[in-house]
């Protein structure tokens, strides 16, 4: 019978394939008691054991190809450094001599104190060290307990036209997986940052991940359909659904031969004004993406991902790399660079904050960076010296008040007269702009405009507060709703700010990328989006069948009607007449 498990997708497209389920974490232990010469011999083959898993590792690590994304090696170096941790190589053995039990049964009791620990931390980056310990203790347990290696572990192994169901997938497992032409993943926990969603994007296969509890419902073999698009994975799919799908796919595949004919072709509506058309980058390997699509540039570069998975806040020459290394991959396209949005969905691994009861309403991104300076000079630091190489321009995100603003800029002109006098280069006319994703700001647009090079319209948040919705809440996502007359009216008042002072102004929320939204932006004057790589194409495609002069007349007459909107209502009548 067929059934459907929901999660998030974060990877496009649909795959048609039989469950490949890698069951790592259900590994039954069991204790049993050693005395006398066991004890010896239960160290010693703990200590085997242990070799074993470093040279398995080191294996992997030489086979790495070379489009793996860099932070998988890393994540493999970390792994091979806990092998050699005494938390795993001393205590269990500590363990197995004092409560005289075998290797396996220190070894799990060792790996659920560890647990506890971080347990207790609360900390979404230690809970990645977590499924780290995780990964690490189960390669030795499989070993310990003379398990066969993972099917996709063997160096013969096929897998091509499978879908990878797993828990989450581990570092080495995405590199034993390249090549193997798996056709798509599906994981019951990570999210849009996951190694899964990682590789899944690089590899441009589809995949799901939050897919909680998936395989206590799957059988190795099963037929199953991963909807990347929708989030879904379907299960034992009967005839006329995979019929369904498999035209869906034949769409899909049209579809993108169509929008491949638009990489690199100018953005222009149907009746042939240009617009500016950004790309969104959240991870280095989207650069190649952003590259092949022909973006006019990036809107929106996330420097969080230079903070996560570490112990530590990156120093300023590292980051300068990193921008520059940004730059120069652009080839003199400008880039948006926004300083780091920590806490909240995206929490702070380094700060002591926690957060508070609600994190969306606390201590997050400039507010963050104001009140730690240690987090914030070197970012700025770093900005304002690669900006001498190339076009970078300057982004604060989740600005309320005008005296963040003003606090930014302060510091900001300090650095740059400390390089003026050390002779360090630097661009004094780097832009610097702000994100409105805060409805006081948003109502206020014109002042912020005022103070700053331009404005970005940061929608997920914007769309968050306005609502009063928590955007990773599943319970309220009905609300998340960028048609909804309040949001419309609020995006078109920052619009008309924008423009009455001359300021460029932006959109790279996610309602940029919305198919139904795009014409109604530019009926009320938006010229300039910034969405995924991915999605770009499409973009293009939806602003090249639009007139400008139609939708602007459409926003006109919507605007006078009661005295305002509902524009959703009369836009849906307005498309009606358009088939
Ligand atoms: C936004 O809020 O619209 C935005 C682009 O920022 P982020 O999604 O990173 O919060
Ligand atoms: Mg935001």
């Amino acid at each position: 019978m067929t059934f459907a498990l929901h999660g998030v997708g974060v990877s496009r497209g649909i795959a048609i394939g039989p469950a490949h389920i890698i069951q790592r974490d259900q590994i039954e232990i069991t204790e049993y008691p050693v005395d006398g010469e066991g004890v010896n011999l239960e160290i010693r083959r703990f200590q085997k054991a242990l070799t074993q898993a470093r040279q398995q590792l080191r294996a992997v690590r030489e086979h790495i190809p070379r489009q793996t994304p860099g932070d998988i090696a890393a994540f493999i170096d970390s792994h091979l450094l806990m092998l050699e941790d005494s938390a795993l190589t001393v205590e269990p053995v500590r363990l197995i001599r004092e409560m005289k039990v075998n290797a396996e049964w220190a070894l799990k009791l060792q790996r659920d104190a560890l647990i506890a620990v971080f347990d207790e931390m609360e900390d979404a980056y230690l809970r990645t060290r977590k499924d780290d310990i995780d990964h690490v203790v189960n390669r030795l347990q499989r070993i310990l307990l003379n398990h066969p290696p993972l099917r996709h572990e063997l160096p013969d192994n096929r897998l091509a036209g499978y879908v990878v169901i797993a828990d989450d997938l581990s570092p080495a497992d995405t590199v034993m997986m390249q090549g193997e032409g798996i056709v798509a993943f599906a994981t019951e926990h990570g999210g849009p940052t996951s190694h899964t969603a990682i590789l899944a994007r690089s590899l441009g296969i589809p995949s799901v991940v939050g897919l909680h509890q998936a395989r206590r419902y799957l059988r190795e073999d099963d037929l199953v359909i991963v909807d990347g698009n929708e989030g879904v994975l379907l299960v034992d799919p009967d005839e006329a659904t995979l019929e369904y799908y498999r035209e869906q796919q034949r769409l899909e595949k049209r579809h993108r031969a169509q929008l491949r004919k638009l990489r690199g072709v100018e953005t222009r509506t149907r009746d042939g004004t240009a617009i500016e058309l950004m790309a969104n980058i959240e991870l280095p390997e989207d650069f190649r993406q952003v590259l092949a699509v022909g973006a006019d540039g990036v809107g929106l570069y996330r420097t969080e991902y230079l903070f996560m998975n570490r112990e530590s806040v990156p120093d300023e020459e590292e980051q300068y790399k990193a921008y520059v290394k940004a730059l120069r991959v652009m080839k003199g396209l400008p880039i948006t660079i926004r300083t780091v949005d920590l806490g909240a969905d995206k929490p702070m691994p380094h700060s002591r904050n926690e957060g508070g009861q609600n994190p969306a309403l606390g201590l997050r991104g400039i507010r963050l960076c104001l009140r730690e300076p240690g987090l914030f000079q070197p970012q700025l630091r770093a900005l304002i010296r690669a900006s001498a190489s190339g076009p970078l321009r300057l982004m604060l995100p989740m600005l309320s008040t005008l005296q963040e603003v003003e606090q930014s800029l302060e510091l900001i002109r300090t650095i740059q007269q400390e390089f003026r006098e050390r002779e360090i280069p630097f661009d004094p006319d780097m832009p610097i702009g702000g994100m409105i994703e805060v409805p006081a700001a948003a109502l206020c647009a014109d002042l912020f405009a005022e103070r700053l090079d331009f404005l970005s319209l940061g929608t997920n948040d914007l769309i968050q507060y306005t609502m009063a919705i928590d955007r990773v809440n599943d319970q309220v996502n009905y609300l998340y709703d960028p048609l909804n007359p309040g949001i419309l009216r609020l995006v078109h008042e920052v619009l008309k700010a924008c423009e009455a002072c001359g300021k460029p102004v932006t959109m790279c929320g996610e309602m940029a990328a919305d198919p139904r939204c795009i014409p109604l932006l530019l009926g009320m004057g938006l010229r300039s989006f910034s969405v995924h790589p991915g999605v770009l194409l499409e973009v293009r495609k939806v602003i090249s069948e639009m007139d400008l002069k139609e939708m602007e007349g459409f926003i006109r007459k919507a605007s006078r009607k009661g005295g305002g909107f509902p524009f959703h209502a009369l836009y849906e009548r307005y498309r009606a007449t358009l088939h």
